[in-house]
């Protein structure tokens, strides 16, 4: 599945917003956006202009397409199947996206960013309800229990991870259990459960014209 590989750093600056995108560098003091908060390129810090309902639908894609690492196709398949689905569209759009078994493994704390999670992923780290699971884009379900497979035990990037949870911690949908390195899936996110500062109905604004 293709994907953005340019700065991500700029993602942030552009958003207005911290995506957590870059791992512990997030947290340090060498995080870009905190010493540079204004939109990246010649005009960044030009005069802010009024700003349409298109440009703020438009921002608020843009956003949550970076935070989740995809390009359009694949948000919009995204979007399709959250309409098709019973609830409220923009519940279940976000729904959809935390569900998948590369965003459960960064949840988790087993990544330190989605695009590390989904990278260790595709490197067969992780099973899926005792059998191999490779694929980032699997969805989760209830009751699924995602488990870092022994030989993986010991890769220094996924222990340092999971020592710095403490400082993310686990969203209540899920429950780590550190000890055997097994996650399981309690319910599925509801709305309060996903802090992240997400207006998903402009989305739906958006894709509705
Ligand atoms: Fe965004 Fe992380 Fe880069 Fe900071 S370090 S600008 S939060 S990706």
């Amino acid at each position: 599945m293709a994907r953005y590989t340019g700065a991500v750093c700029r993602q942030c600056r552009r958003e207005k917003l911290k995506l957590f995108l870059k791992g512990d560098r997030c947290y340090s003091d060498k995080c870009s956006f905190e010493r540079r908060s204004f939109a990246p390129g010649q005009h960044g810090q030009a005069r802010l202009r009024k700003v349409s309902d298109y440009a703020l639908q438009l921002r608020e894609k843009q956003k949550v397409k970076r935070i989740y690492g995809m390009l359009e196709g694949q948000f919009h398949r995204y979007f399709i199947e959250a309409e098709r689905r019973r609830g409220v569209t923009g519940e279940n759009l976000l729904q959809l996206l935390e569900l998948r078994l590369d965003n459960a493994v960064y949840r988790l704390g087993f990544a330190s960013s989605r695009s590390q999670a989904r990278h260790l992923v595709r490197h067969n780290h992780f099973l899926l309800n005792g059998h191999r699971a490779n694929i980032p884009s699997m969805q989760v379900n209830v009751g699924d229990v995602v488990t870092l497979r022994e030989k993986s035990h010991k890769v220094e990037v996924i222990k340092e991870s999971l020592s710095a949870m403490a400082r993310r911690g686990v969203p209540t949908w899920l429950n780590l259990n550190q000890d055997n390195f097994t996650g399981t899936v309690k319910n599925a996110p509801n709305r309060e459960e996903l802090t992240m500062p997400i207006q998903e109905q402009l989305i739906v604004e958006l894709y509705s014209k």
